[in-house]
């Protein structure tokens, strides 16, 4: 570890960079290095310690100069070919042939990043170098703006009578985002807080706007800033500094300093508060009544206060934290909305905001809104804030600084980055428990800090904004109308000659998007190979004991840095079919009501004072095995820090063992909850909806899958939030009583060694607690499909998702490993290419799922339905007519044995091992996989492709979720292939 400060000493030159500051970071168990560049002006960060992930990010301040998101079209252009690597796509390319663990771009409302992270050091580098030559030498030739960002089309291809459109990937990302009520809100609050900064622009890009960028505008956006004088670069992980200096020295050398200093201004505060109104579109059909967001918006201070932002963060805890805490309370119990939203203390670049909502509320509501608020936060600046209140916050406050969460140097990026970019120094928030230390000073030096904090910033702050954002049904009609009027009017003022350019641009970049990369440019990219990878996949160490009374304990050898993780599992055989679907209810109940002769209130706090949350989940699988099988769980999950081990525990067993149901007001509260959550899932989880759905009469897991989290559960919320409570309270202490059975007991912890005792002990005392009954198979009203199905789900929304499942061989099949690589070489191959680059959908691919006996397709905000259904029906023609080399098979093992080379955090070290243990996953069989997987040639991909689809094929379903507008047309072009059409929402069609 001392080798960065043996080779490097503060203010020495070394290859060009100069070290600014070493500073020692004990709780990273590391150093920081930073430095400069000096031909260049680039930023050095590097983070260095013991962690084999290292990552590699540069982030490049980029405030948009307007609503046309070229930050976002830029980041999506630069990943589309540059100098050195002349291929469409080098960022999929690398996703496939890459051990990358982390490996994306991002834009934010002020900067643009992009963040690599690799276990393995040669992949490191290889991922590092395509990134460096994408940003800074991207070819960003004008066919590349026009499928990234916008052109024009004729609605028929080369049919230049047809109606002219307006395509391009980011165009139609952004289209999909606008259709998600939610998003639509986030935007509104930025554009009107910040109307006078960058941060009141669309970095994403406003689809009205975007078709006014030009391919001029996006190479001078990107010549002006991504430079590095305006580059920030963050390395983090076990390479020696000195390594990264040597790789970067030459490719920063190129560059000559400029005097570049975006501008990320802060908002000038106003003198009156002020209230706007929006709208969201929603279909012709769908109620308006209580669908209206009531968002209240303070500007409160600046992210370079870092102590004003600790107590804010506390005080966002205090006042918000827990199910108890007075302005949750408070605006739960005023029933003006039917749940919370869009609720948070915020640091949007340079400043803070504090952001209190409504969701499914009225306009009308708005003065009353903004009244209980207000009264709520003056009561609790008068009353302040107990010692007791401000411990709980400080305790969830520790969380996000001790745990190592499963992308932790993303995370620490995050952090530094908010700081840095702003000109502050960049470990600041690396230093939390000194700022967590110096807040609990305060407190106790100033018991009041609060009530001051609540007048000075929120009570007496002037820049106060209550949005109200209401259902329209007109809205979309009308602006489709504009627009279609707009393309009519430009068609008409052009000549024949323009059109003919457009039907030639089309076909030209329609041939670009079709002809494959050169194999001469994808063999340039630096890649590894299968003979680099590591034999054996990595394992968790895990020991398992039994239980005092019973049930099976696992222990995972973890450093989880003082957060403790346990979870609880209940075998769920032979749970009675009818509570089945109250499984997620029940899950609500255990998070939200009171237990143990206590309220829901104290039981709130005592979660939120000794915990750092308690949840509920079920997971369905098979062994691994025996395909036929099935393992089926319910869990329970906490987390709690060393001293609060006892008391953890005893919430934990209070939830599980006395769950109280029968506070029917409270009850209420959280079905109206969880109904406004359900409603929102068409637009929000259109994906998770179809595949549900479009997999549940293939086996009885897939069906299992869709009563727990696809559309039955929509409707069940939709039936029970307004019925009479007594047939429910029933069911959830029926699904109590039947889980407390030690027979049907695991758990699962990684805890500090001084934890361990504690929990060995109690979870033996609760199996001697709970009955000793035989776990017996039950029945199940189930019937699988016979003949495929072919579904259509609509909900307002102008995308489709477009999914078609088939049967496929279990996991324990020989032909396991190869469909896992064949599953991975054809989504990111044909169907990416098809389906995202060829159809400009945002997403698309294939999986094959060894555990629920699936193949499926699906389609992300996709524009398409009938196009899409075909690239997927077209999958065995082009499978019996590619020429895989052994290469492309190759970069696909690569890609798929990543999956057992993922570094091991302890949350997921947690449930993983859990999992691993139920399903009877087995390192041995583990590494069985991993080591067939390293043989595969191209010969046995094509052969289990070919037998996978000439065997299953015909027994092919098909769902769409999309709008009932988007699902007609598309039975319409197809007479003889229709879809059957359902509403999510609609309460009686069963
Ligand atoms: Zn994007």
């Amino acid at each position: 570890m001392n080798e960065t400060a043996d080779e490097l000493r503060v203010g020495e030159t070394t290859g060009g960079f100069v070290v600014r500051r070493i500073v020692p970071m004990p709780n990273l168990r590391g150093t920081a290095v930073e430095l400069t560049h000096q031909k260049s002006a680039a930023r050095i960060l590097h983070l260095h310690n013991t962690d084999s992930e290292n990552l590699f990010s540069v982030t490049f301040p980029t405030p948009p100069p307007d609503d046309t998101g070229v930050p976002h079209i830029l980041e999506h252009s630069v990943l589309a070919g540059s100098r050195r690597y002349r291929v469409k796509d080098p960022f999929f390319e690398m996703i496939k042939c890459s051990m990358a663990t982390f490996i994306n771009a991002m834009t934010g409302s002020d900067y643009t990043v992009y963040p690599v992270a690799s276990n393995v050091r040669q992949d490191f580098y290889n991922l590092a170098e395509v990134y460096m030559d994408a940003v800074f030498h991207p070819l960003l030739t004008e066919k590349t703006f026009q499928r990234e960002g916008h052109h024009l089309e004729f609605a028929k291809a080369g049919d230049v009578s047809s109606d002219l459109i307006i395509k391009g990937i980011v165009y139609n990302e952004m289209k999909g985002a606008r259709s998600s009520p939610e998003t639509k809100v986030y935007d509104l609050i930025e554009k009107n807080l910040w109307p006078d900064t960058p941060y009141g622009k669309d970095a994403g890009g406003d689809p009205e706007k975007i078709p006014d960028l030009t391919w001029q505008g996006l190479r001078g956006f990107h010549a002006r800033f991504y430079h590095p004088s305006n580059g920030y670069f963050f390395l983090y992980g076990d390479i020696p500094t000195a390594e990264h200096l040597k790789f970067l020295g030459p490719r920063l050398n190129e560059f000559a300093r400029t005097d570049i200093r975006p501008q990320l201004p802060s908002q000038p505060r106003w003198r009156e508060p002020r209230r706007v109104e929006g709208v969201y579109s929603v279909a012709p059909t769908d109620p308006v009544e209580g669908k209206t967001f009531l968002i209240l918006n303070w500007l409160v201070g600046s992210t370079l206060d870092v102590a004003e932002m600790f107590a804010f963060s506390a005080m966002e805890r205090i006042l918000l934290g827990n199910q108890s805490a007075p302005l949750r309370k408070a605006l739960v119990d005023s029933k003006l909305g039917e749940d919370l939203s869009h609720t948070m203390y915020w640091a949007n670049g340079i400043d803070t905001s504090f952001h209190v909502g409504l969701k499914g509320s009225d306009g009308a509501r708005g003065d009353a809104f903004v009244e209980l608020v207000t009264k709520t936060l003056a009561t609790v600046a008068d009353e302040g804030v107990t010692r007791k209140q401000f411990d709980s916050a400080l305790q969830q406050l520790a969380y996000r600084y001790l745990e190592i969460t499963p992308s932790f140097p993303l995370h620490i990026l995050g952090s530094v980055n908010s700081m840095w970019l702003h000109g502050a120094d960049p470990l600041t928030l690396l230093h939390a428990e000194k700022y967590i230390h110096e807040l609990r000073e305060k407190f106790d030096a100033n018991p009041r800090m609060f009530s001051d904090l609540i007048r000075r910033k929120l009570l007496e702050n002037t820049h106060r904004l209550l949005m109200v954002v209401r259902p329209d049904r007109e809205i979309q009609q009308l602006k489709d109308a504009e627009f279609a009027l707009r393309m009519k009017k430009l068609k008409q003022s052009m000549d024949s000659n323009r059109l003919e350019e457009i039907r030639k641009n089309q076909e030209e970049l329609d041939a670009l998007l079709n002809a494959p990369n050169d194999p001469a440019a994808v063999a340039a990219l630096p890649q590894l190979r299968v003979s680099d990878l590591p034999r054996k996949p990595r394992h968790i160490s895990t020991e398992m004991e039994p239980l005092a009374g019973g049930g099976t304990l696992l222990d995972n050898d973890v450093f989880s840095n003082g957060v403790n993780y346990l979870q609880v599992s209940v075998d769920l055989t032979g749970l009675p079919n009818d509570l089945i679907e109250y499984l997620p209810l029940y899950g609500d109940c255990v998070q939200k009501m009171g237990a143990a002769g206590e309220d829901y209130t104290a039981i709130a706090q005592r979660i939120a004072g000794y915990t750092g949350g308690v949840g509920f989940s079920v997971g369905v699988s098979t062994r691994a095995d025996d395909p036929e099988k099935i393992v089926r769980h319910a869990v329970f999950t906490t987390k709690f820090l060393d001293d609060n081990a006892e008391e953890a525990l005893k919430v934990l067993r209070d939830l599980m063992f006395e769950l109280d149901p029968r506070d029917v007001p409270r009850l209420k509260d959280v079905l109206m909850q969880s109904r406004a959550r359900q409603r929102m899932r068409p637009a929000s989880d259109g994906l998770t909806l179809a595949t549900r759905h479009v997999s549940r009469g293939m086996n009885l897991e897939g069906h299992l899958h869709e009563i727990l989290s696809g559309m039955p559960q929509i409707r069940l919320f939709e039936r029970i939030t307004e019925a009479p409570p007594e047939p429910l309270l029933e069911k959830i202490d029926a699904i109590r009583k039947f889980l407390l059975n030690r027979r049907r007991l695991t758990a699962s912890m990684t805890v500090s060694p001084k934890v361990k005792e504690i929990v060995r002990r109690r979870l033996g005392e609760w199996a001697i607690d709970m009955r000793d009954e035989p776990v017996a198979e039950g029945k199940f009203d189930f019937t699988p499909w016979t003949h495929p199905v072919r579904e259509g789900l609509a909900a307002p929304m102008n995308v489709a998702y477009c999914t078609l499942a088939m049967p496929a061989h279990h996991i324990s099949h020989p032909d396991g490993p190869g469909l896992i690589v064949a599953g991975r070489l054809l989504s990111l191959g044909y169907v990416l290419e098809e389906v995202r680059f060829k159809g400009t959908a945002y997403g698309g691919g294939c999986t094959y799922n060894g555990a629920g006996k699936v193949w499926t397709f699906h389609s992300y905000r996709d524009p398409w339905v009938n196009r899409t259904l075909d690239v997927y029906k077209g999958a065995l023609d082009h499978i019996r007519a590619a020429k895989w080399s052994q290469a492309d098979v190759e970069r696909s093992i690569i890609g798929a044995a990543k999956e057992g080379e993922r570094p091991i955090r302890p949350p997921q070290a947690t449930s993983t091992a859990l999992w691993r243990y139920l399903t009877g996953d087995t390192n041995a069989r583990r590494e069985a996989r991993h080591a067939k997987m390293l043989e595969l040639s191209a010969g046995d991909i094509r052969r289990v492709l070919v037998e996978q689809f000439e065997t299953n094929s015909k027994s092919s379903s098909v769902c769409v979720v999309s709008s009932r507008e988007k699902l007609e047309e598309a039975n319409a072009q197809k007479p003889a292939e229709v879809m059957e059409i359902r509403e999510i929402l609609a309460k009686t069609d069963g």
